[in-house]
């Protein structure tokens, strides 16, 4: 009975203590490592996907996703209690996240200082969250806009008839998109369409405007030098051919809230949450 009793005691009080405390312990490293082992593609040995600033060992209070590690998102972040920041683009603005392009600049030793003064890590996962499969931005967004029942072939969907009118409000409403742009006939009755999320650049995006499976392409962002004109030159040969730019944050950010549930099932009992950067450009 003593026995069962201290078993009892054990199992349901001590063991569970003991867990929780285990994964309060868990460092930067171990989370990284973590995702690491749980992509399933091999991780590069050359990658923009490691720590921008910040220790490794750092343990980690709470995991903040984000599509942006803008100042706002880590000041965010620090309010809801998490120190580790896993941003899908750069801190230090430019794709290498070199820190001696800016250095001595006041926004960026702005940031720097503040990621110091309150012990935080940030950490990219760019390459690596797009190789997995599933890549985790064309999840989460074609979850949001609730396409992935339209997938056909890679980054093809097949819709039911839809006028590009209709295909552009839906977006705006289903992912909050406030600077969409359009080229193309509004009527135009599209069936199927090609996706280029975030700056895929232009070679993709002439790779599947060739394609008959592409009278519609939705793209982050593009050169309007390259495939802009390409689009209307289709159009004034009489190809049916539109082109949304939905702007790269809005056109990935809803992969980093993927990423933050996928995340958090591998640490149930830590904070994982998911911050928006948003998207900064604004319109009358
Ligand atoms: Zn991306």
């Amino acid at each position: 009975m003593l026995f069962k009793r201290y078993f009892s005691l054990v199992t349901f009080i001590i063991i569970p203590c003991f867990l929780v405390h285990a994964q309060n312990q868990v460092t930067v490293t171990d989370v990284i490592n973590k995702i690491k082992s749980n992509v399933t593609c091999n991780w590069a040995d050359v990658t923009v996907d490691n720590i921008k600033a910040g220790d490794e060992q750092t343990k980690v209070t709470g995991i903040a996703t984000t599509f942006m590690a803008t100042l706002e998102v880590l000041q965010k972040a620090k309010a809801a209690g998490c120190n580790f920041v896993i941003s899908h683009e750069p801190t230090f603005y430019n794709h290498n996240d070199d820190l001696t392009l800016h250095k001595g600049d006041p926004v960026q030793e702005a940031k720097l200082k503040f990621i110091k003064d309150n012990n935080m890590v940030v950490w990219r996962f760019h390459d690596h969250l797009h190789q997995t499969n599933p890549d985790q931005v064309y999840e989460g967004v074609l979850t949001k806009l609730d396409w992935k029942k339209y997938q056909s072939n890679g980054h093809f969907l097949k819709f039911p008839a839809k006028s590009l009118k209709n295909i552009v409000t839906e977006i705006e409403q289903k992912l909050n998109a406030k600077t969409v742009r359009v080229v193309g006939n509004p009527d135009m009755v599209i069936s199927n369409v090609g996706l280029a999320l975030g700056a895929s650049g232009s070679n993709s995006h002439f790779k599947l405007l060739s394609s008959p499976d592409c009278e519609l392409l939705i793209v982050g962002e593009s050169n309007e030098w390259e495939t802009v004109p390409y689009v209307q030159d289709a159009i004034t040969i009489g190809q049916k051919k539109a082109l949304i730019v939905l702007g790269h944050a809005d056109s990935e950010e809803a992969g980093m809230d993927y990423t933050r549930t996928w995340l958090q099932k591998f640490y149930p009992n830590l904070k994982v949450k998911f911050i928006e950067a948003g998207n900064p450009y604004w319109r009358n």
